[in-house]
């Protein structure tokens, strides 16, 4: 039996997450996206309160908790700022592939220190010329003795102007592809690391994005994630459990945006009458509400199948690209009902809609997740129906029903003739006899 409830315990997180999001993200919010800030204290807290590093688990010192619980926290915080939910977030997906890793030493050395110390960690496969593609990455990991030295650049890496701990995505050979990568843990400070300057953003400015410059840094061997050849996956698996969060910042945001416009329009008044009157605006309050509920079933169904062992990355994928776009297109629906005032700076719409902008675009973009849905629905589904030119589509229910009818379907345009042979050619198409296939009595 499929079961929405939510249990006491992660009713109690919710809330818990809700006070956070209301009384410290929210109240200063405006002020770091407009400083371009990211307000690392707020993210302090967040630790400090347990709404941070959630899957960590308990043989570590953490909590433990599924995919599911991670989403109810972070469409709370989203609510209130995206940019700071993601760089709060941040640390699950750096620490994924601490997670996946099949190396134990080095997740005994870093999961106690992330659970009982404020420590940053951030998730690195991007680099300034290869997003989507990340098998075509350039960042150089050279073998020397066990360790490896690695040279090259990651860019657009979330909170890595503020990370302690990185994880980095390298390839032996770039003429492997996906084959040669591999994957490191690099501690902030080793030689060879140099961090940039803070990309400039449209929206999610309260989050921290920068690039990360490595020059002959030694990795030593202790600190191999995946070794070359294993990097691909792990960064495949890693997206898989991080994309249903993303759909959670969304789902988040739209709340918001279509909370404040329905407060709005049941108390502007245009035409003599209030603006929630008005069937049109109505019908797109209907909508609004439509997109946040769907988009939160797609996440916490993407999320309940990670957390029940199954492979997620198919509902990952539809999580992510519904429920980002279906925010984008809350947030400019609310922005509308607002009219004029939603337009201003004086009123949270337009940092929404610019916060909203980017979920469409990291971990995968919108046309990434097109690309992975329909592999799937191409080569990997399997279909119920016989094929089109199987189909029983017999529209003769006396002659169907009698034993000895036998039925011909032409291949190219549908014809479907009755009789004991094929015609020689098709009335509708003229494709000659060999275009015709028995489809009854079934073979
Ligand atoms: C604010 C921000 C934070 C980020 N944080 C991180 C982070 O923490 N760690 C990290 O590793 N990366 C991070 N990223 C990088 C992000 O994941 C990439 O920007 C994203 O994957 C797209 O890559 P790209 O920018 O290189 O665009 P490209 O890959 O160059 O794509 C450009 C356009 O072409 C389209 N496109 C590309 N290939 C195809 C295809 N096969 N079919 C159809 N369309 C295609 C894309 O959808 C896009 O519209 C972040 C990005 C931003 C903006």
């Amino acid at each position: 039996m499929l079961n929405f409830a939510l249990t006491a315990e992660q009713v109690e997180l919710r809330d818990k997450a809700r006070r956070f999001a209301l009384e410290e993200v929210l109240p200063i919010a405006w002020h770091y996206d407009k400083k371009d800030d990211l307000p690392l204290y707020i993210l302090k807290k967040a630790w400090e309160q347990g709404i941070m590093n959630l899957t960590i688990p308990k043989k570590f010192g953490g909590q433990g908790r599924g995919m599911l619980d991670s989403a109810l926290i972070v469409e709370e915080i989203s609510a209130a700022c995206s940019g700071i939910a993601t760089s709060i977030f941040d640390n699950s997906l750096g620490t994924e592939p601490l997670l996946l890793s099949k190396n134990e030493r080095l997740k005994e050395k870093y999961l106690p220190v992330l659970v009982n110390d404020f420590k940053l960690i951030c998730f690195a496969t991007s680099e300034p010329l290869a997003g989507s593609d990340v098998a075509g990455m350039k960042c150089k990991a050279e073998k020397s003795g066990e360790d490896y030295i690695l040279n090259g650049t990651k860019y657009w890496i979330t909170n890595s102007g503020v990370a302690d701990y990185y994880t980095i995505f390298a390839t032996v050979d770039p003429s492997l592809s996906h084959k040669g990568i591999a994957a490191f843990l690099i501690e902030k400070g080793w030689n060879g690391v140099k961090v940039g300057e803070t990309i400039p953003k449209l929206g999610q400015r309260g989050s921290n994005t920068a690039g990360i410059h490595l020059t002959n840094c030694r990795v030593p061997a202790e600190n191999v994630l995946a070794q070359p050849g294993e990097g691909f996956a792990m960064a495949m698996t890693t997206f898989a459990r991080t994309r249903p969060i993303i759909g959670s910042f969304g789902v988040g945001a739209a709340r918001t945006a279509m909370e404040l416009a329905v407060d709005y329009a049941k108390k502007r008044r245009a035409f003599g009458a209030r603006l929630s009157d008005f069937e049109a605006i109505d019908f797109k309050i209907a909508e609004m509400y439509q997109k946040v509920e769907t988009a939160r079933l797609l996440t916490w169904k993407a999320a309940w199948e990670n957390d029940s062992g199954m492979d997620p990355t198919i509902s990952a994928s539809i999580a992510k690209f519904y429920a980002t776009e279906a925010a984008f297109e809350v947030v400019s629906e609310a922005l509308q009902i607002c009219g004029g005032y939603g337009y201003t700076r004086l009123f949270p719409f337009e940092k929404l809609l610019r916060d909203m902008r980017l979920p469409m675009i990291y971990e995968g973009t919108s046309e990434i997740q097109r690309v992975v849905v329909s592999r799937y629905v191409l080569d990997g589904y399997k279909p119920v129906m016989p094929p089109l030119e199987d189909f029983p589509l017999l529209e003769d229910r006396d002659v169907h029903l009698e034993k000895d009818t036998v039925a011909w379907r032409c291949r190219i345009c549908g014809h479907v003739h009755y009789g004991p042979e094929p015609p020689e050619e098709c009335p509708h198409c003229f494709f000659p006899k060999a275009a015709f296939k028995k489809i009854w009595p079934k073979q």
